[in-house]
């Protein structure tokens, strides 16, 4: 059995369920689905399909409650939606929508490249290949920041196409050539593919899941209005900053003694928006900037062009946009810290 027939063994799929048989709670629908899911709603024009993907990541619920929401409203879609809901498991462990993944699991959206090994690879090729069968217009994948943030749009590729999908969501594009193993990598060359981050998991956040996926669901064309994504600001390859190995990073108000990296607790704030050359993003035990490594997507280490420590503090060598800012020490000791970009005088 290769990977994709096992995935698919493991994968459950319903179509068109009824609003009754969904459950109350979106906590409910997710204990009926049991594990990963595709849902495939039948549109009023069946000769096309739409893909969402949503909960790679298992406490990252606005997609999954939009998906639920959309179900609990019996609406018929103008095209096919074709919807995977993945970390069901993750999702479900108590005290819900708490883990990323399980603790013995792989962070499923790092998994959508070779060698699809282990359960969630081989889970990642199975969505792969239901996606190229499908063949579907574009794929929208939802996810939350794991920080206050406003929402934005990420691609690999940038096109008119990726430009109307983020405007479902948001007037911020982030262009990036990382790779690290992302569904929407793994599909930029078969369809136009986005992933909507939506915020931070609160109401504002699920709202505009909502409201993106009734948009994307019900528009007879997703392409033909390019005065609906013409504001449509795009981001280029923003240089990815991460904690030297191991090294310990807290958030607080102060250096916290037993940290090597104290960032502000409320450094998520700054997400989009510029600090100042010499603006402070936190304090540091060390009288240098190597606590943090900023590296661009060519691999360039961009740290002392970006960052400096004055009197204790890490503060930005140059004006700089922040974004993708975490404030959690997990996600930022097993992922990254944030990404900046410099920002030109013109742009001041
Ligand atoms: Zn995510």
């Amino acid at each position: 059995m290769d990977g994709a027939q096992l995935s698919q063994a493991t994968t459950g799929e319903w179509t068109d369920p009824k609003a009754r048989d969904v459950g109350t709670t979106v906590e409910e629908f997710l204990t009926r689905l049991g594990g990963p899911t595709w849902i495939v709603l039948s549109g009023q024009d069946p000769s096309r399909t739409r893909a969402v993907t949503t909960l790679l990541h298992g406490n990252e619920p606005s997609g999954v409650r939009a998906i639920f929401q959309w179900l609990r409203s019996g609406t018929r879609p103008h095209v096919n939606l074709a919807c995977f809901i993945g970390a069901v498991d993750a999702a479900l462990a108590q005290p819900g929508f708490a883990y990323r993944q399980l603790p013995d699991c792989r962070d499923l959206n790092r998994c959508f490249r070779m060698p699809f090994e282990g359960r969630e690879g081989r889970m990642a090729a199975g969505v792969l290949d239901t996606l190229r069968t499908i063949n579907p217009e574009a794929l929208v994948d939802f996810h939350n920041t794991s920080g206050r943030s406003p929402a934005y749009g990420v691609t690999t590729r940038l096109g008119e196409p990726q430009k109307a999908l983020t405007a479902l969501v948001s007037d911020h594009l982030i262009v990036t050539d990382l790779r690290l193993g992302t569904l929407m990598e793994a599909t930029e060359d078969d369809f136009p593919t986005i992933t909507a981050e939506c915020g931070g998991g609160d109401a504002r956040s699920d709202q505009t899941a909502m409201t993106a996926l009734r948009t994307y669901g019900m528009a007879e064309s997703l392409w033909d209005a390019p005065h609906r994504y013409a504001h449509v600001k795009t981001f280029h390859h923003p240089i990815r900053v991460s904690l030297e190995a191991g090294k310990r990073v807290a958030y607080g108000a102060s250096l916290v003694p037993e940290a090597d990296l104290t960032l502000r607790k409320d450094a998520d704030q700054f997400n989009f928006g510029v600090l100042n050359q010499g603006e402070t993003l936190g304090w540091v035990r060390d009288a240098s900037p190597g606590v943090v490594v900023a590296r661009d997507a060519k691999g360039r280490d961009r740290t002392r062009e970006m960052f400096a420590v004055i009197e204790g503090r890490l503060v930005v060598a140059q004006p700089a946009r922040i974004m993708m800012m975490t404030t959690n020490p997990h996600i930022a000791v097993s992922d990254c810290l944030f990404y900046c970009l410099p920002v030109s005088s013109s742009e001041l």
